[in-house]
């Protein structure tokens, strides 16, 4: 017995045979008109125009003239976190930046310090009700970081409470250890030794416990050098795991180029990005296009931090007509950027960073899978492909959800072909 879609205005975002958008392809998306979906176990068994062959115990949902998208990818968020940090967002707002508030143990360091003191059971449940609310936006895959610990025991307690949220929600959520994510106060005046003790302590905890799908290391002026990066990334290596990095946030400082060499599947931030690092990001895809290698090192831009901390938005009109496949992720964190909607993102990037809506909408779905080395799953509808999608609130929906910034377009969502419930 399956289940038929039907009556479906179009549907957006078929799978092409590459599964990622290149440049110019970013703008051309792939559609079906009069269309219906045909799911079975969780995944999609027959795409169609017209009126489909029904079985006797197959089950009909009609979707009433609507669009349907695959679900959106969020390849980058903070979302396990103790409590938003609003004073710091006064003190901006009276002019402080970002990188003063953190010098005087503000940004990540007050992160860390409240999700040491609060259970793993209190985490869960703010972590729980954050992730619903994404589903309910249309986001059906996650990529959550830990990072707010900067202890053995913090890191692993946050890295558990990803664990949690992937046994408990239908959607594909993956975990990032990010240990070098700022130096703790007890380490700020022998940062090498915090090295070591990723290295010595946490990492060997992490694997064996089997509690991270990557590693992550914020690689900028004033939290960590291109060789601690490279000195972290190479012992991850030698457990197999792979990385995507936090760079060029705050300068040129060297994050595009020890990700490119350290195989990384993304880079995020990019705020600064000049040709060079272009031409070194496109390189990374003609060395190995597709044969069993890394894949290349994706370009994630992060607009919600540029416009919550009022810096530099990264060059994606740039990137895209370079020829890049450009990633777009929200960043959803309390103090940067607490942004939980790719739909918002969305927006911010049409009307901040002059990209399309067309190049929007591959951006938070097949190349954010590509990001995280899901393409073949999810990010795109086809034959084969996990059955996540969304139902539109309008049959333009494209172009609506930039548009009608802070609405949600989104009116339903399924999972594995069950619609969610909250
Ligand atoms: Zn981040």
């Amino acid at each position: 017995m399956s289940t038929i879609f039907t009556h479906i205005s179009k549907i957006h975002g078929l799978t092409s045979p590459e599964k990622i958008k290149f440049g110019k392809e970013m703008s051309q998306v792939d559609s079906l008109s009069n269309a219906y979906l045909r799911v079975d176990n969780g995944r999609i068994v027959e795409i169609g125009s017209g009126n489909p062959t029904v079985n006797e115990n197959d089950e009909i949902i009609d979707l009433m003239g609507k669009d349907v998208l695959p679900g959106f990818v969020d390849s980058h968020t903070h979302l396990v976190f103790a409590a938003p940090r609003h004073e710091e967002f006064s003190l901006r707002i009276k002019g402080a930046s970002y990188e003063e508030i953190a010098e005087a143990g503000g940004g990540i360091l007050n992160s860390a310090a409240k999700l040491r003191l609060m259970s793993e059971d209190e985490l869960f449940d703010h972590a729980y009700e954050r992730v619903k609310s994404m589903i309910l936006h249309g986001t059906t895959c996650i990529e959550i970081k830990s990072g707010y610990g900067l202890s053995v025991d913090s890191e692993l307690k946050m890295l558990r409470v990803v664990k949690r949220l992937k046994e408990t929600f239908p959607i594909v959520i993956k975990a990032t250890f990010l240990g070098a994510h700022a130096f703790p106060k007890e380490f700020k005046q022998q940062p090498d030794a915090y090295i070591d003790l990723i290295l010595r302590d946490m990492l060997p905890a992490v694997i064996a416990d089997d509690l991270a799908d990557h590693i992550d290391v914020f690689c900028d002026r004033g939290f960590f050098t291109v060789e601690q990066t490279e000195r972290i990334l190479l012992q991850a290596q030698k457990y197999g795991l792979p990385s995507k990095i936090h760079g060029n946030e705050l300068g040129l400082t060297g994050g595009v180029q020890v990700a490119v060499k350290m195989q990384s599947w993304s880079v995020d931030h990019l705020e600064h990005c000049s040709e060079v690092e272009f031409e070194l990001l496109k390189g990374s895809f003609s060395k190995d296009s597709g044969n069993g290698g890394y894949g290349g090192t994706m370009p994630v831009a992060l607009p919600g931090t540029s416009y919550f901390l009022g810096i530099p938005y990264a060059p994606t009109r740039k990137m895209i007509d370079f020829g890049l496949p450009v990633v777009l992720a929200t960043d959803f964190n309390p103090g940067s950027s607490p942004i939980h909607s790719l739909q918002n993102i969305a927006s911010l990037a049409c009307t901040q960073m002059k990209m399309l809506p067309e190049e929007v909408f591959h951006a938070i779905t097949c190349n954010a899978a590509h990001s995280l080395r899901l393409s073949e799953e999810l990010g795109s509808l086809g034959v084969g492909m996990r059955a996540d999608f969304l139902v539109m609130k309008t049959s333009d929906s494209i172009k609506t959800i930039p548009y009608f910034m802070g609405q949600n377009q989104v009116e339903r969502v399924f999972i594995e072909g069950q619609e969610f419930f909250a």
